[in-house]
């Protein structure tokens, strides 16, 4: 069940406000700072202040991404979808063992 917080209104707030490219700057920022963090964690052993450190870049990225939805609307969901049904064939096929999609 998805919690209406608010944050499609924020977003969409920020992208009439700050304008495309102010918000795709923002999105590469953020996902910057995760690729950071996340190369610390292989460099370093875990901690559970880096697993609040990653849990909060994640989360950054999460939200901008919800945000490039609105940046390019006129990438449809059938566009999307189709996409993404690619990269997981691709990445099955990789897989020595194969999924099968009854669960087995
Ligand atoms: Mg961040």
């Amino acid at each position: 069940m998805k919690v209406d917080i608010g944050l499609d209104k924020a977003l969409d707030y920020c992208l009439k406000t700050f304008g495309k490219e102010a918000q795709l700057i923002k999105a590469i920022e953020e996902l910057s700072e995760l690729i950071q963090i996340l190369a610390v964690d292989l460099l370093q052993e875990s901690s559970i202040d880096r697993e609040e450190k990653i849990a909060k870049e994640l989360a950054d990225v999460k939200i901008m991404v919800q945000q490039l939805d609105l940046v390019y609307p006129y990438l449809n969901e059938e566009m999307y979808n189709k996409k993404r049904l690619e990269l997981i064939l691709k990445t099955k096929s990789k897989i020595p063992w194969r999924c099968s999609d009854d669960g087995d």
